[in-house]
């Protein structure tokens, strides 16, 4: 016999779910480098820094317009269209992903297919819609092969888009969605059993984990946790709400 529980989240949509994916080695492997390619490594943290500078002066339609024509990882090569983000730029909830999948990747739009309508369910459960106070965004932007996990230095080379959008939307509150993104966020690894139910920090900005959308519809028993998480999140908003906006004058380093 199905609990009051599984009743109320199957009305809500809720019964079928959301994936987890990983990053740490690339600073073991700067550390590495041998003395001989130092002043190359020099020379390539400089043009990594002077790269990320660039990006975080962006405005909203040159940051659009390079991701849409950027080569600089492997990801570029086989992608159709690179995924931006899509929401209310001045939203006080941003959701991030981990990356897209093919159907983001056909539509150069974040969420779009099974797991995007589990994630639209969710929203609607807490009295969210997609593009209303909401900003969806993945820490990837084009899509890995096969839907494997992004490997290190594609989640770094990638890290700065992602970087400067929380910077152009000052949202109140981040919803990490699975661990990929959570962990990259949070800059630690850590098991996403021990990050949900927590308030984290995103340089100054509220942070919250929960599963992701992907995973949920494999999992099902997960489901129930993912609302626990999304109830926890709107407790933590209401906090939130009842305090000042964030500064205007946010900057990610
Ligand atoms: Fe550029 Fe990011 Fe796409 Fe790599 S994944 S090509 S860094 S937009």
């Amino acid at each position: 016999m199905k609990s009051r529980r599984d009743l109320m989240l199957e009305e809500m949509g809720l019964t079928p779910l959301w994936q987890l994916r990983g990053r740490a080695a690339a600073k073991e492997e700067a550390a590495a480098v041998p003395e001989s390619r130092v002043t190359s490594h020099e020379s390539r943290l400089t043009g990594a820094d002077d790269r990320r500078a660039a990006i975080m002066g962006l405005a909203w339609a040159e940051l659009k317009a390079r991701v849409a024509s950027c080569t600089d990882c492997p990801l570029h090569e086989k992608r159709n269209k690179a995924v931006f983000g899509v929401g209310d730029e001045n939203a006080d909830w941003l959701f991030v992903g981990e990356g897209p999948g093919a159907e983001e990747d056909a539509q150069g739009e974040p969420f779009v297919g099974q797991a995007g309508k589990l994630l639209d369910s969710m929203l609607a459960a807490i009295n969210l819609k997609r593009g209303q106070n909401v900003y969806i965004a993945n820490l990837i932007k084009c899509r890995p092969p096969g839907n494997r996990s992004p490997e290190p230095r594609e989640a770094l080379a990638c890290e700065p888009y992602l970087h400067r959008q929380i910077e152009l939307i000052r949202p109140r509150l981040i919803v990490a969605l699975g661990k990929v993104a959570a962990v990259n966020l949070l800059a630690r690894d850590a098991s996403i059993a021990s990050l949900r139910g927590q308030i984290h920090q995103f340089r100054g900005i509220p942070l919250i984990v929960t599963y992701h959308p992907a995973y949920l519809l494999r999992n099902l028993p997960d489901k129930a946790k993912g609302w626990v998480d999304l109830c926890f999140a709107v407790r933590v908003m209401s906090d939130l709400q009842k305090a000042p906006p964030p500064p205007s004058n946010i900057e990610i380093t």
